[in-house]
């Protein structure tokens, strides 16, 4: 029998599967601002000391077509860090639910994409990519906010381009 954590990331699993594909968006001087949510699953905190760096005024965030939003209702991707704990299933099941239509799942880090260093284990469920189809990996232990930046930014431009199934496909079969 499956524990409960692990029910509710099968049933996210399957929400992910038949999601609609992402709006595309492109940025430019008149275009909407992308807004993100950045959600902690348990970790060293590493990754989400960069995402917080990356919300300060040394980085052109704004500037760079991206907001930082505090409620995952008004987000448009979700941006994961740290391995999934059995404890925070339900908080990342939650805040995919609360999204918006033509949301997007991001891991941001070796941990959120794969588990890391943690693995799977008692504790932890080994990332989301096992159990969902990521949309877009930004590697890294951790990686830096410009890495973070310029892979958003190298995102929007696989959107607008129509790219990014074809990578999507090419990171799953990594
Ligand atoms: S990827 Fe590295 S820095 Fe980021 S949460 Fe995992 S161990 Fe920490």
């Amino acid at each position: 029998m499956s524990s409960a954590p692990v029910t509710i990331l099968r049933a996210f699993l399957d929400v992910q599967k038949s999601r609609p594909r992402p709006q595309r968006r492109i940025r430019g001087k008149h275009s909407a601002r992308i807004r993100l949510f950045t959600l902690e699953t348990g970790s060293c905190e590493g990754c989400a000391m960069e995402m917080m760096a990356l919300k300060g005024s040394a980085f052109p965030l704004e500037g760079s077509g991206f907001q930082f939003v505090h409620h995952p209702e008004d987000a448009d991707w979700l941006l994961v860090t740290g391995s999934v704990t059995r404890s925070s299933a339900s908080a990342l099941a939650a805040a995919w639910d609360a999204m918006p239509a033509g949301r997007s799942l991001i891991a941001v880090g070796d941990c959120a994409y794969n588990g890391g260093r943690w693995g799977a284990n008692y504790a932890t469920l080994g990332g989301i990519h096992a159990l969902s189809r990521v949309y877009k990996t930004i590697p890294g232990c951790p990686p830096s906010p410009s890495a973070i930046l310029q892979a958003l930014g190298d995102l929007v431009e696989e959107s607008s381009t129509g790219s990014h199934a074809s990578s999507a496909s090419r990171r799953r079969r990594q």
